[in-house]
């Protein structure tokens, strides 16, 4: 729906002129970081030079006025930006937006994190992607895991990302979904000798330099673990909102409430904690078996103050289908744990959506 309205302002936009150049802000490649959240929209106008910000301002003002006058917007931002150093012939890319941005057309971030390796953090990442996908989201999955980026993989992917013009790279694509791994800025094996700093520049350019258009939602496949340089991403990296994924052995003990602290301490809304390998799911007779009892995650995350978002059992058919490059969740989209993915992506797009519509300002505008 916010595609649509996306559209809709952009040819309303269509109907202001670039006063100097006598051809309208969009064709002129001027209109960049579109966004539209339930009725609320906000777009840069980039004017090139700053000596041009005078010239510019009742445009500003008319562009804005436009698209407030359009049916379903409550509220319109446009602001105007004059760091753009390339010629705007490609009005939607990202990385030419200079307007402190790093990804101007990503709604919405959300993490997924563990307190520590081998839970099945990937796993779930891809699943939760390809479900959010499911429901008809735009979604894009960013590996960040520095110690075994394994998103590729599981996606099938086995080409690497291309540049059409040098600077900014095309994201990789699979199963609907796009894809960008830092594992495709470096060997697997070398990434995890990384210092900060290294890790810091690599994500900084997965985020810029890469040509990920409108997203409803960006999935983060974050490093296992809670030290500093998990906790550097989090703030480096504009979250909406994080998932720990623990296995029910673990969810009560100090790693998953370390993985709540880390992301408290930065502010970061947790959405709730993911139970992965829940129960064993007999591949012959389907039997469930609660290896590590059962019942006691959802107490335990309630108890540490984060909800519970759902639980996927032990199964060898989720690692075989994601080790083999076709996640459970588009391989065998009505499968009970396909239902239980999808059930989780919903959870998660909700309270995204809940923190997207409460940092929008007023919702309600009287004149
Ligand atoms: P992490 O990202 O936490 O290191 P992965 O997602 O890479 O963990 O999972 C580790 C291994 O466990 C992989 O081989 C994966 O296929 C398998 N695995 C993860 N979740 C499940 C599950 N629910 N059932 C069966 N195998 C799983």
């Amino acid at each position: 729906m916010s595609a649509q309205l996306e559209q809709k302002v952009l040819d309303t936009l269509k109907g202001i002129q670039d006063p100097a150049k006598g051809i309208d802000i969009v064709s002129a490649g001027m209109v960049i970081g579109l966004q539209s959240r339930d009725g609320h929209i906000a777009f840069t106008i980039d004017i090139g030079e700053p000596a041009r910000a005078k010239e510019f301002e009742p445009v500003r003002k008319q562009a804005e006025e436009a698209v407030h006058a359009m049916d379903g917007v409550l509220s319109v931002t446009a602001v105007l930006t004059a760091e753009k150093k390339t010629a705007p012939q490609q009005p939607q890319q990202p990385a030419a937006d200079q307007s402190g941005l790093l990804m101007p057309g990503v709604k919405s971030i959300v993490a997924v994190s563990s307190g520590k390796g081998g839970v099945g953090k990937s796993t779930t990442s891809v699943n939760l992607a390809l479900a959010l996908a499911a429901k008809g989201l735009q979604v894009g999955l960013l590996d960040a895991d520095i110690y075994g980026p394994s998103i590729p993989r599981m996606l099938g992917i086995t080409d690497k990302p291309v540049s059409l013009d040098g600077k900014i790279l095309e994201p990789m694509e699979n199963h609907g979904i796009k894809c960008m791994s830092i594992g495709f800025l470096v060997e697997e094996d070398t990434a995890m000798i990384w210092r900060g700093p290294m890790v810091m520049g690599a994500l900084e350019q997965l985020m810029r330099d890469v040509n990920w258009g409108t997203l409803d939602i960006l999935v983060v496949d974050m490093p296992p673990g809670t030290g500093d340089v998990q906790l550097t991403m989090a703030q480096k990296v504009p979250l909406t909102g994080s998932v720990i994924v623990s296995t029910p052995q673990d969810i009560a003990l100090l790693d998953t409430r370390k993985g709540l602290n880390m992301f408290r301490k930065v502010e970061i809304p947790v959405f709730g904690i993911v139970e992965n390998m829940s129960y064993f799911s007999c591949p012959h007779c389907g039997e469930r078996t609660d290896i590590f009892s059962h019942g006691g995650a959802r107490q335990t995350a309630e108890a540490q103050g984060a909800d519970f978002l759902g639980e996927i059992p032990l199964d060898i058919k989720i690692r075989e289908t994601s080790d083999g490059g076709n996640p459970i969740v588009t391989s065998e989209p009505d499968s009970e744990h396909a239902k239980a993915y999808k059930a989780i992506a919903d959870k998660v797009w909700f309270k995204a959506m809940e923190q997207m519509n409460g940092s929008q300002g007023p919702k309600i505008v009287f004149d």
